[in-house]
């Protein structure tokens, strides 16, 4: 290895973060404190514990809603809230052309088509000032995903849809303990969902949720999912168990990210114009940060989107590339897209996202985050060659 200080560690240079991107979950001796109870008590291995229970009125309590359902996941979550809404074959729903590919996928596993509209060009939202032209009489639903830190314009979204009768699911899967006009993320549309996956904010390795106002939407999902005596597809005792703790700390968790967010870009500003920040959300909103979207531009920073991704991953940050947008390399018989879908392209082509462990540790953690970029952007301009 050379000393060079300089050097990429890609090229065999000294890592900015020898040690690698933070692990997740972090140890957390709450959820250790649950894990001990749920074996002392044996609900561990119980089909029907206090925990699920708890939770579920837990999540609502949070959420200031009336009605949760926990289940197995949250790509389950979304096929559920879209059948409380009454989605199936024939049926329409809107979705942004860049979001989580199986939320189309579940579009289609319902027998309905997926209507696709494009995104913001600032933050690559789902651009709500789209959906009135995709309506049409076929329309049931619309899935409005907050990703990458973003926040969708959702009561513009909720007013535009009571209007032509269109059920909103509101998918905070990337989005737990954001709020919107001080309302929390996943509270804003007909049915809210979450999801409990290994990577997410919230986590039990898998598991999902739903969030209700409306009793009826409320009764219709627990039927769907309900088989005799009891849920097909439920969470676990000891899933819930680990999560009741960490619901407790979520808002103090959610403030600690948003403030190293904040350090972060106020130090890429000074970092060349390679890589920006979604544009700030409106007032009133606080994003929960479950990846940092970017908007990435190869030829400013230097590299190629692929190669700036494994040139930070080298120096130990988790960069990664963003999704890819559902319409591209699918045939066209499987969605309908309404006008151009131009941004959704661009953010298929050059988002990029960091994950969050990161901005869970110190301002020493978030400021390695700013030298790498500085670092492999100095190089990078300065004719190194990386590939
Ligand atoms: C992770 C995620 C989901 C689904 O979550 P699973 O629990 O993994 O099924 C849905 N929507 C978005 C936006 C996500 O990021």
């Amino acid at each position: 290895m050379s000393s060079d200080p300089e050097l990429p560690a890609m090229l065999g240079g000294p890592a900015i973060r020898p040690e690698g991107p933070p692990v997740w979950p972090q140890f957390d001796a709450d959820v250790q404190a649950a894990l001990a109870d749920a074996i002392a008590t044996g609900t561990w291995g119980q089909y029907h514990g206090p925990n699920v229970c708890a939770l579920e009125e837990e999540l609502a309590e949070f959420h200031e809603v009336p009605h949760a359902i926990t289940c197995a996941s949250g790509t389950l979550a979304v096929e559920v809230a879209l059948r409380a809404l009454r989605v199936g074959p024939g049926d329409e729903v809107v979705m942004a052309a860049y979001d989580y590919e199986s939320n189309f996928l579940t579009i289609h596993a319902l027998g309905a088509k997926p209507v696709l509209i494009d995104v913001h060009p600032h933050n690559w939202q789902l651009d709500e000032t789209k959906l009135e032209s995709a309506f049409t009489p076929q329309t049931k639903a619309a899935i409005c995903s907050h990703l990458h830190g973003g926040i969708i314009p959702i009561r513009s979204v909720m007013e535009v849809a009571r209007k032509h009768n269109v059920g909103v699911v509101e998918d905070a899967a990337q989005a737990p303990g954001a709020t919107v006009e001080g309302k929390p993320a996943g509270t804003w549309g007909d049915v809210g969902t979450l999801s409990f996956g290994g990577s997410k904010l919230l986590t039990a390795g898998r598991g999902g949720a739903l969030l209700f106002r409306d009793a009826q939407l409320y009764q219709r999902a627990k039927t769907w999912l309900h088989r005799g005596l009891q849920q097909w597809a439920p969470m676990s005792e000891l899933q819930a168990a680990v999560l009741r703790p960490q619901l407790r700390k979520l808002n103090e968790a959610t403030r600690r990210r948003s403030e190293n967010a904040n350090r972060l870009f106020a130090s890429l500003r000074g970092a060349g114009p390679g890589l920006k920040e979604f544009a700030s959300v409106s007032d009133g909103c606080s994003p929960a940060y479950y990846k940092v979207g970017f908007q990435y531009d190869p030829s400013a920073f230097g590299l190629p989107r692929e190669l700036f991704v494994k040139a930070l991953r080298a120096e130990g940050i988790a960069f990664d590339v963003g999704f890819k947008a559902v319409h591209v390399g699918r045939s066209p018989s499987r969605f309908c897209a309404v006008g151009e879908l131009t941004h959704a392209l661009d953010a298929h082509e050059r988002c990029v996202m960091l994950h969050h462990p990161v901005l869970s540790g110190s301002l020493a953690d978030v400021q390695q985050v700013a030298e790498a970029l500085e670092k492999v952007h100095r190089a990078a301009v300065g004719g190194v060659q990386f590939g």
